[in-house]
């Protein structure tokens, strides 16, 4: 067996094990005495980490990896980008934790948030820093939203996901997580998401005019509707976990339209879809609209140091000093790593490579498209979903998609699943992933789709 040669110089993934190789199962089987049973990742992916570098992940055995998860989205700069990496070292020498003290990174990581929104967005949004994750941010926005408008209901989306706490697992849809957990934050309404490939009204897309949110439209403002005027909307744009949804233009103009109307705050939970994963800073942007609070996280440092904020609209600025506190709101290193990025982004066009690669993907799963166990491919930018179904009743084919993660981890693609049942396979590579890169890991999505189909159905 010849050693892979170092991630530096690697061209393609290499697998020379099974999987789990022998020193991962050792780490496994201490993580599993060791650690709760919440963990998950690993257990559809068994390997243990020992380093990465660009789109690649090396475990502890040896093998290469195209890393398709990147951190669940994190690292669009891929792992150890070396210019953050030095930005990094340099910072840690300084100041590495500020509580939420203004600092000269921090100072320039806001000027450089607030220089990617759109002008007209530049002047009037406050930032607030969170503690470091998407869930706290999610349940910030909902708190400044309850506190400027004096009201307690908060409106969310079947299929979305929104995070882990309790609030924000409230406003989840994944009814399996939030069952075994009793009194969540109340006054939580799910309306349906426009999810065109399995209509929650039972309609096709040529024919229905929207009618997701003309319901949402006559509930929000039936006086029998049963709910009443919410604090906040809370929507991804492109409903992630929940499938790689792209919310339908209508759906969302719509919304930004009746919530205006109503004066109801409207939360773009932009964790996954921000800092360029769709191929604008923000999803927002390719919709046209303007939301009144902005949640971001994941991206935002560019190297995978955690790092959560909301954007909001000046006029809901109505918390009291320390209304969301949090020791962990002043990481330095992700402030100078996230300045960092965004020089790198611009100076290399990494939006357009979103763009250019996001095409690639959809020309390459085209083919992949008409196989009888595909029920749709979809995506955007960097965002892409294979969602698999049983061509005989349409039943979401979780075991399918299960044996195409496990094959295509074994052929060096680690993809991630979502959706309803886990039927969809996932690919949320960095943004600055090479066109090279993007057709292996096409390659290995469409083979192991095709081999691992039932046979007879091909
Ligand atoms: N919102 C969205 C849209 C997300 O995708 C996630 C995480 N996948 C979260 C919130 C929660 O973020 P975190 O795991 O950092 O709490």
């Amino acid at each position: 067996m010849t050693a892979a040669p170092p991630l530096d110089l690697i061209t393609a993934p290499y697998v020379a094990t099974d999987l789990p190789g022998a020193r991962s199962m050792e780490y496994l089987r201490r993580q599993q005495r060791t650690e709760s049973n919440a963990r998950s990742y690993p257990r559809r992916l068994p390997i243990a980490v020992q380093d990465g570098l660009g789109s690649y992940l090396r475990d502890v055995d040896g093998n290469v990896f195209i890393d398709f998860l990147a951190g669940a989205g994190v690292l669009s700069l891929g792992h150890n980008h070396p210019e953050l990496v030095r930005v990094m070292i340099d910072q840690l020498g300084r100041l590495t934790h500020g509580l939420d003290f203004p600092t000269p990174a921090k100072d320039a990581f806001v000027a450089a948030q607030l220089s990617m929104l759109p002008p007209r967005l530049r002047s009037r949004m406050r930032l607030h820093f969170c503690g470091p994750t998407g869930a706290n941010a999610v349940d910030a926005a909902v708190k400044l939203c309850k506190t400027a408008t004096g009201r307690g209901d908060v409106v969310t989306f079947q299929g979305g996901f929104h995070g882990s706490t309790h609030a924000a697992m409230a406003m989840t849809g994944l009814v399996a997580q939030k069952r075994p957990v009793a009194n969540g934050m109340p006054g939580v309404h799910f309306l349906p998401y426009s999810y065109c490939g399995r209509c929650p009204m039972g309609l096709s897309p040529s024919s229905c005019a929207i009618n997701c949110v003309a319901y949402l439209e006559r509930t929000l403002t039936d006086p029998n509707g049963g709910i009443p005027l919410p604090a906040a909307v809370v929507v991804e744009l492109v409903q992630g976990e929940g499938g790689v949804i792209p919310a339908h233009p209508d759906f969302v103009r719509r919304l930004r339209a009746l919530t205006a109307e109503l004066d109801i705050p409207l939360v773009v939970d932009e964790v996954q879809t921000g800092c360029g994963r769709t191929g604008t800073w923000f999803a927002f942007e390719r919709y046209g609209i303007e939301p009144d609070v902005i949640v971001a996280s994941k991206a935002l440092s560019g190297v995978g140091v955690p790092v959560a904020l909301i954007m909001y609209d000046e006029r809901l600025d109505t918390w009291a000093p320390g209304a969301h506190t949090g020791t962990f709101r002043g990481n330095q290193l992700a402030f100078a790593t996230g300045t960092e990025a965004i020089r790198i982004i611009r100076r290399d066009d990494v939006l357009g490579n979103v763009t250019r690669r996001g095409a690639q993907i959809a020309g390459r799963l085209a083919e992949i498209a008409r196989h009888p166990w595909v029920r749709e491919v979809r995506g955007v930018g960097l965002m892409w979903g294979v969602e698999l179904a049983d061509p005989a009743n349409g039943t979401p084919a979780a075991e399918l998609a299960r044996a195409v993660q496990t094959r295509a981890l074994r052929r060096g693609l680690i993809l991630e699943l979502g959706g309803r049942s886990d039927c969809v396979v996932r690919m949320l590579p960095p943004l600055n992933v090479t066109a090279a890169v993007v057709d292996l890991a096409c390659d290995i999505l469409v083979e192991t789709i095709v081999e691992s189909a039932p046979a007879g159905e091909r």
